[in-house]
């Protein structure tokens, strides 16, 4: 597979990836369109802040909004936004960050939303110098907490969207935003892998933010798009905290491509094609011992569904975290998405496959499986070592 030659010149391990839209793993597959118009611009000089007019129009097309513009990442979008929301358009206020002496800066956020993508999510609203201001308990959050937390100090408010937020008994945005709306207080949606573009700002938020580089396959950026002056505001820190979260006219240029390649998309076929991806795995694994393979909808509700595979390791002779384990060190090397195996469970993506991987894929499945079978004993390594392990390979890096 040509695709594969650049592994061989870096002398890197190719992957496979049934792990969903991953910064780890290289994010997603850029877009052709995108390629050919980062290439085009890349030995040629333009005025960024005209390509980011360019943006954000665009981005307003598509998002419902007033304005957008691009930055390096949705985690960027979440600092910006925080400090235009305190320092307005003062230019001065914005070269003074983090010191936010003399400005509204304590920043809401529903405990059941303080969760990390990588990184802890309060921690890009701290960066700015604001106070996170928690409401709620971790699994129970209710208007009267909200209202409650706000004092002459709150300046906005941040909302996650996300399959690592707690999904029950938190507030919902339409009610979150009437509440923050009727004390001025500007709401900021993390909505970094939604394919909803312009839900969010149509259910009250101000601000919504998302990832160029996850399902639009952009290059790695973050797209800010809302209200007209708090964008502007936003905008405006990259004469201060935001030079450090810089975007290159190829981020801003993907993302435009990206954004306008998503519109034509023939999002049916995709699905189509995805969809017989998982019915080939859940027919492979369908009678395994101690397999059971469930087809489930994305726990956000985008438009995708991903196979579920629980395994029991008593019949299967396999613990699901060692057979996840096995996948990946395997030739080729399967990662699969792996957040919830003290559950026994993990979830094949197929979202993110050249053509025929997805056969490959079943291949690996049967011969693990078929090999764990045969073992004597059951294969079962210590899942407390495994989950303190990256911490450990951390420690050493880079070896
Ligand atoms: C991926 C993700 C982020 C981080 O996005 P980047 O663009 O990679 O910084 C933030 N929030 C959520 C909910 C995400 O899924």
């Amino acid at each position: 597979m040509a695709t594969t030659d650049i592994h061989k010149r870096l002398g890197v391990r190719p992957i496979i990836n049934v792990s969903g839209t991953m910064t780890s793993l290289g994010a997603s597959m850029v877009m052709p369109e995108v390629v050919e118009a980062v290439a085009a611009i890349l030995p040629q000089f333009v005025e960024v802040d005209e390509l980011q007019k360019r943006a954000s129009s665009a981005i307003a097309r598509l998002c419902g909004a007033d304005a957008g513009f691009v930055t390096a990442s949705c985690s960027a979008g979440i600092s910006l936004s925080v400090a235009g929301a305190m320092t307005g358009s003062d230019l001065a206020a914005i070269e003074r960050l983090p010191d936010t002496t003399g400005l509204r800066n304590e920043v809401l956020i529903q405990l059941g939303h303080m969760s990390s993508y990588g990184a802890p999510v309060d921690q890009a609203i701290r960066l700015t110098g604001a106070k996170v201001v928690p409401v709620g308990q971790a699994t129970f959050a209710r208007r009267y907490q909200l209202e409650g937390a706000i004092t002459e100090r709150t300046v906005a408010a941040v909302y996650v969207v996300s399959h690592h937020v707690v999904e029950y008994g938190l507030i919902p945005l339409e009610e979150f935003s009437a509440a923050c709306h009727a004390r001025n207080i500007a709401v900021i949606v993390d909505a970094a892998s939604e394919y909803d573009l312009s839900g969010f700002l149509a259910r009250g938020a101000d601000i919504a933010l998302y990832s160029s580089h996850k399902f639009l396959g952009g290059l790695t950026a973050g797209i800010v798009a809302g209200r007209k002056d708090l964008v502007r505001a936003a905008f405006l820190q990259n004469g201060g905290i935001g030079r450090g979260m810089k975007v290159g006219k190829e981020g801003i240029v993907g993302t435009i491509a990206a954004l306008e390649a998503w519109e034509k998309r023939d999002h049916a076929a995709i699905r189509d094609r995805e969809s017989v991806c998982l019915k080939l795995w859940q027919q492979i694994l369908t009678g395994r011992p101690g397999v059971t393979a469930t087809i489930v909808p994305d726990p956000t509700n985008n438009p995708l569904d991903r196979l579920m595979v629980t395994v029991s390791a008593q019949e299967a002779h396999i613990t699901a975290w060692d057979l996840c384990d096995r996948l990946s060190r395997g030739e080729p090397a399967v990662i699969v998405r792996d957040h919830e195996l003290e559950h026994s469970r993990f979830y094949l993506d197929p979202c993110n496959l050249h053509p025929g991987q997805e056969k490959i894929v079943a291949a690996r499945l049967e011969a693990e499986l078929a090999r764990a079978r045969e073992s004597n004993e059951i294969i079962a390594t210590s899942l407390d070592e495994r989950r303190n392990g990256r911490a450990a390979y951390l420690a050493k890096w880079p070896g």
